[in-house]
C-alpha cells in the first residue's frame, strides 16, 4: 500500500508530502527537503495490518 503523508520540514517548517510504501514495514530514511534542500530523517511506523501509523521528521544531526 502506498500512502502520502504530509510532514513539516524540521528546518524551514514547510509542509512537504512524502511517498511511503507501507508494505516495506517500519522504516527510516533520509530525504532532502525540496524547499531548503536539507536532509530530513524520516522515521516511519507501520501498523501490523499495513496501515501507516506514524511519521516523524527530524534534523539529520539533531
Ligand atoms: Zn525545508
Amino acid at each position: 500500500m502506498i500512502d502520502e503523508p504530509s510532514v513539516a520540514c524540521p528546518y524551514c517548517g514547510e509542509t512537504i508530502t512524502i511517498v511511503v510504501d507501507t508494505t516495506a514495514g517500519r522504516q527510516s530514511y533520509v530525504e532532502d527537503c525540496f524547499v531548503c534542500c536539507q536532509p530530513i530523517v524520516l522515521d516511519i511506523d507501520v501498523d501490523p495490518d499495513g496501515a501507516l501509523a506514524h511519521v516523524d521528521a527530524r534534523p539529520e544531526n539533531g
